[in-house]
């Protein structure tokens, strides 16, 4: 039997480089607050994607409830039900009530199309989701935005080494927001960071993450403790090193499914709009019974594929009131993300694409 193949395993730097820098925390007795080396991985993150500035927290979940919490409103929060939870937990921990709309079954991203339709008195935020690293329709989304003068909040979790117009995407909407969970392009073990290009809402980021202080000082924000430590800042500051090369790794991995997948007209892709980093090889199926076909096929070969986004998250019906999203559902029901990361060989790919086209006849 094949070692097993998982969806996805982080992309490690040398375990010496990391070591390195731990070293460094051991002397100075640094673990955390806003340290050297917290503040050399933002550096050197917006050095690397040319943007102003970022603030790092603890994961991205929380960055997005950070996010919220700058903007400074509660009320309804429009958001595609096509996502990983967190988008959904992060809009209801902060008081606010997510509005789903459906998505584009080709893109998978939101229907900027669909959004204005949506907007109430209530409305304090937009908050659409770059699926799998493959960016929103930014033009419409800013037209919807603007028009009715609310703010936009990228979950762009997906999204490090994507870009829109040769630029970082985490340069669009008044915040965007990215995680360096273990399983994202760039990790921290658990992370996340924040972008905008606006002074005042960075600087508040800063002090919500840290309990709402100004000046160690007087409170003056509803802040909680957001902070990166030095450990977790050393793990980025080694990765990032490695993320042009894994970029590069995954694009070409990606290329060689879809030659031998699209053998099967059947099998639909992600339409990918701009600047995609692709960090994730989803295969959409004729139908259900086909994906668990080629799950149950894969896992016989000890290889993992993920029902990922499984299900569509306006079916947690525990945490939301059920509102039919048909065209979320459907490709929930028949999506499977297929293992790509760095720890693979061509043949790996080759030998899953083959097993899964050979299934899916
Ligand atoms: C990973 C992810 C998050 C949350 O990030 P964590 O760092 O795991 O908290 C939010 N939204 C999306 C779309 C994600 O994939």
């Amino acid at each position: 039997m094949r070692k097993p193949i998982y969806v996805t395993m982080p992309t490690l730097a040398p375990l010496e480089e990391v070591n390195e820098l731990m070293q460094g925390i051991w002397e100075s007795g640094i673990m955390t607050h806003n340290g050297p080396l917290v503040q050399r991985f933002e550096k050197e993150v917006c050095e690397y994607l040319k943007v102003p500035q970022m603030v790092s927290c603890c994961n991205g979940t929380l960055a997005l409830q950070m996010a919220i919490k700058a903007i400074g409103k509660q009320g309804e929060i429009i958001t595609s039900p096509f996502t990983f939870i967190a988008t959904i937990s992060s809009i209801m921990w902060e008081h606010c009530t997510p509005v789903f709309v459906d998505i584009d079954p080709k893109t998978l991203d939101i229907d900027a199309s669909k959004i204005e339709e949506k907007i109430t008195c209530h409305t304090v935020a937009i908050m659409p989701v770059h699926v799998f690293g493959n960016n929103c329709d930014f033009e419409a989304i800013d037209a919807v935005a603007k028009a009715h003068n609310i703010p936009v909040i990228y979950d762009a979790c997906h999204s490090v080494g994507a870009t829109y117009k040769g630029e970082s995407v985490f340069k669009q909407g008044t915040i965007s927001v990215t995680s360096f969970h273990a399983t994202k392009m760039l990790n921290t073990a658990e992370g996340g960071g924040i972008f905008t290009l606006n002074k005042e809402i960075d600087e508040k980021l800063r002090r919500i993450r840290f309990f709402g202080f100004e000046n160690h000082a007087d409170i003056v924000e509803d802040g909680f403790n957001g902070k990166m430590t030095e450990a977790h800042a050393a793990i980025g500051i080694a990765n990032l090193r490695y993320l042009d090369k894994a970029l590069e790794d995954r694009k070409e991995k990606y290329a060689r499914y879809k030659e031998i997948l699209g053998q099967n007209p059947e099998i639909a892709f992600q339409k990918i709009t701009t600047g995609c980093n692709y960090s994730y090889f989803p295969a959409i199926f004729k139908d259900e019974e086909i994906a668990l076909k080629v799950v149950a096929a894969l896992n016989a070969e000890n290889i993992f594929p993920r029902r990922y986004f499984y299900p569509s998250v306006n079916t947690f019906t525990k945490l939301v009131p059920y509102v039919p999203m048909p065209k979320s559902e459907d490709i929930a029901s028949r999506i499977l993300c297929l293992p790509l990361h760095v720890r693979m060989s061509m043949q790996d790919i080759e030998e899953i694409a083959e097993l899964t086209l050979k299934t899916s006849k």
